[in-house]
């Protein structure tokens, strides 16, 4: 493992000018289902692309070091990647979610179970004693997501992890919102890092993908072979569009988190305005563990806007740079209402239970100048709070 090199310089150009054919600076694009035998009952290093292909294998190579883990398994979607792990789970074990995570997870986790492939328990995993009632039903993994989707709500990854290898739990962390440019949960106990990499790691909202890494290269090894026996690996194209979008991922996220702590202020600050969740606001109650263990407090919040429903509508349909729409990480802002969108699915009781509110609207900020972005935010809560 390649890792004396410092993040910013293997997400710019790890893999570069490796080329053994011709010598080409980027890696190139292997479009290829196969590969020829060099001879009878002797397959090169490569044989079939559902199990590993080149331009796949450099993006796993690449992400795995970015998270420091022994292994990467490039998948199709973010989804695929949660799945991928959950496959290592059989009838009767548990798995232990946050009771606020990602609502595509929320959603996943509660089919599977319901067909009796595992058990799951949903929990405020900032509960202490509620954490520790699930964990002492020795669950097979703990699945951490911080700062969760869509409140931002903070956990501490080295106690959970602590708490969670005491009692034999394997632990997996959804590090989509922050990616490794701001936080690296192997180094701080997890097994197993998810992301969906159609998030900041892509950045540029035109690939759905995802990937796992995972701590050791026992489970990294049995991972990608399950995913190249179902058929869950990532296109070579899409894999080839995610190295590319990787190659500007901490100049980005460092951009966007900066206007986002600006946004943040503006919007605490307005009086149309009731709350506003970002781990960098004094008044967030997680922001001491984010100093801990992020680098930053990321590009990404939500808040309640006054107004209830009406109110939520009128901003929605106000907003001129800022685009509705699901997803997040991408270099265009986007706001999405958690309650009819992204966590639609969830239930309205499971999402009062997580806190999610129909007044709550989530941003992503982009790449965009932070003058434009508050002055969109401006006009389109002026709509919002005269309607
Ligand atoms: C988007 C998202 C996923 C799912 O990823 P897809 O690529 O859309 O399948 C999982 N976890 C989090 C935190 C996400 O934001």
């Amino acid at each position: 493992m390649n890792n004396d090199r410092r993040p910013e310089t293997i997400a710019a150009a790890d893999g570069i000018g490796q080329d053994v054919a011709f010598g080409a600076l980027a890696p190139p694009l292997y479009l290829t289902s196969s590969y020829r035998f060099t001879g009878f009952e002797n397959p090169g290093p490569y044989d079939y692309s559902r199990s590993c292909n080149p331009t796949r294998d450099q993006l796993a190579r690449t992400l795995a070091k970015l998270e420091h883990g022994a292994g990467a398994i490039v998948v199709s979607s973010g989804m695929a990647a949660i799945d991928l792990v959950l496959s290592l789970l059989e009838p009767g074990d548990r798995v232990v979610a946050p009771h606020d995570c990602y609502g595509g997870t929320f959603r996943l986790l509660k089919l599977r179970a319901e067909k009796r492939q595992f058990e799951v328990t949903f929990v405020d995993q900032g509960n202490e004693a509620a954490l520790d009632s699930a964990l002492a039903q020795r669950p097979k993994l703990l699945l951490i997501e911080t700062p969760s989707n869509p409140l931002m709500r903070v956990v501490d990854i080295s106690i959970l992890a602590a708490k969670a290898k005491a009692v034999g739990t394997k632990v997996a962390a959804d590090n989509t919102f922050l990616s490794p440019a701001l936080q690296q949960p192997i180094l701080l106990g997890a097994d197993f890092v998810i992301h969906s990499t159609t998030k900041y790691l892509n950045g540029h909202s035109d690939v759905i993908g995802g990937a796992v890494v995972a701590a050791d290269e026992a489970d990294a090894a049995a991972l990608l072979k399950w995913a190249g026996i179902t058929g869950v690996t990532g296109s070579p194209f899409d894999a080839y569009q995610t190295l590319r979008g990787l190659r500007s991922l901490f100049p980005r996220i460092e951009r966007q988190q900066r206007s986002a702590g600006l946004i943040a202020s503006f919007l605490e600050a307005h009086p149309c305005i009731e709350a506003v969740h970002y781990p960098g606001l004094a008044s967030h109650p997680g922001r001491a563990i984010a100093v801990k263990q992020q680098r930053g407090f990321g590009a990404m919040l939500s808040f309640e806007i006054a107004g209830g429903r009406d109110g939520v509508k009128h901003f929605a349909e106000s907003v001129r740079i800022f685009t509705l729409a699901e997803s997040l990480g991408g270099v265009e802002s986007l706001v999405a209402h958690p309650a009819t969108m992204t966590h639609a699915d969830m239930g309205s009781d499971a999402r009062r239970a997580a806190g999610i509110q129909d007044n709550l609207l989530r941003l992503s900020i982009g790449l965009e100048s932070e003058q434009d972005l508050i002055e969109d935010l401006t006009q389109a809560l002026d709509r919002a709070s005269f309607s």
